[in-house]
């Protein structure tokens, strides 16, 4: 009988306008099969070949698929089917030391909506204001919460630490405007602190793409196909209350103490940038890297088409290179558009 090497279920393979990957969703491995994909017959069998025997022990031994004597119908290879009963899943809120919304209320809400992932931004820093807000989420059906909050002394911030790595929602704190870039990972117990010296709760820099941020899960690949994989069911509830689909939209959706669950989900169902996949994107649609790379639909490199590549990506899926996407001459306009020129 002949032989065939058949890729596994969770593995699949992405084809760029220069490169090919395949991809394993089970063991989170990305391989660039560029050199050897034409072996390949509908891009998930080919036939055992001695002069392949090579590349056949490689993708065993990395567990990537196997040998077979009956190929698997393509009809019964699993299909990668993204599905949320939540519209909403992640809300971003600012807090000032006095919000200038009903925050009990606002909570009450972010409550209703079912939403799994929280991150609270302080803008200003109180420990008193930081229990008040953990108070609000101490029944709630969050599951994570990430927590920013402005670097002070260091006195203040074990004493933030102490109550936040007490707190299972909370899974990473991070201190803006601090002296230094660090990072301190408690694997045990699953939560991290970092030091940034950026102020990261500014919008400016936010979007950046870059290979470190790259997620081969099989929650972003499959979202990626079907909807924005960073818009959709995103939230932001700024200090003001203002809502909006992420911080660096221009548009504002409705105010925290005027909207209600309804309201706000027939809103958002109305926000087109919500469900552009990577497959619609100029050059992302080329690009090998679709699947896993976050997409950015607020700093785009057209600012008028909302199909715009990111304008924060440094990728050339037609040349296989990455470069400094801050210097290209091309998308100095841009830059200038957004103002984000003046960032160091
Ligand atoms: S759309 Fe861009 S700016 Fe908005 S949250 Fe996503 S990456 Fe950030
Ligand atoms: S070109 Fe598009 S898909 Fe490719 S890495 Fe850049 S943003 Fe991601």
């Amino acid at each position: 009988m002949r032989q065939y090497f058949e890729l596994y279920q969770d593995c699949s393979i992405v084809k760029g306008a220069k490169n090919i990957l395949l991809f394993d969703v089970h063991f989170n491995k990305i391989l660039d099969i560029t050199d050897f994909y034409d072996i390949f017959f509908e891009d998930y069998y080919f036939p055992v070949d001695e002069d392949l025997s090579e590349v056949i022990t490689f993708l065993i031994e990395e567990k990537f698929g196997t040998l077979t004597e009956n190929v698997t119908s393509e009809k019964f290879r699993k299909k990668f089917k993204w599905r949320t009963p939540n519209k909403i899943t992640e809300v971003i809120i600012e807090h000032k030391i006095k919000d200038d919304f009903d925050t009990a209320g606002a909570y009450k809400i972010i409550e209703e909506l079912s939403t799994s992932f929280l991150q609270i931004r302080f803008l200003e820093f109180s420990l008193v204001r930081l229990n008040e807000i953990l108070s609000l989420i101490e029944f709630s059906s969050i599951r994570t919460a990430e927590i920013l909050l402005p670097y002070t002394d260091q006195s203040e911030n074990i004493a933030v630490i102490e109550i936040l790595e007490k707190n299972p929602r909370v899974k990473t704190v991070y201190f803006y405007n601090a002296p230094e870039n660090r990072s301190v990972v408690d694997d045990d117990n699953l939560f991290t602190v970092i030091y940034y010296e950026k102020n990261i709760i500014n919008p400016k820099y936010c979007g950046i793409i870059q290979e470190d941020y790259f997620l081969n899960d099989i929650n972003n690949i499959s979202k990626s196909k079907a909807v924005n994989n960073c818009l959709y069911g995103k939230l932001f509830i700024s200090g003001n209350g203002d809502l909006k689909n992420c911080p660096s939209s221009q548009r504002i959706i409705n105010n925290i103490d005027k909207a209600s669950v309804s309201s706000l989900t027939q809103e958002i169902s109305k926000e087109k940038e919500r469900f552009i996949t990577k497959d619609q994107i100029e050059v992302c649609k080329d690009c090998e890297y679709r699947y896993f790379c976050t997409d950015c639909r607020m700093y785009r490199e057209n600012p008028e088409n909302i199909f715009s590549k990111p304008l924060k990506c440094g990728y050339d899926p037609y040349k296989g290179i990455w470069e400094d996407w801050s210097t290209n001459p091309l998308k100095l306009k841009a830059i200038k558009y957004y103002e984000l020129d003046n960032l160091n």
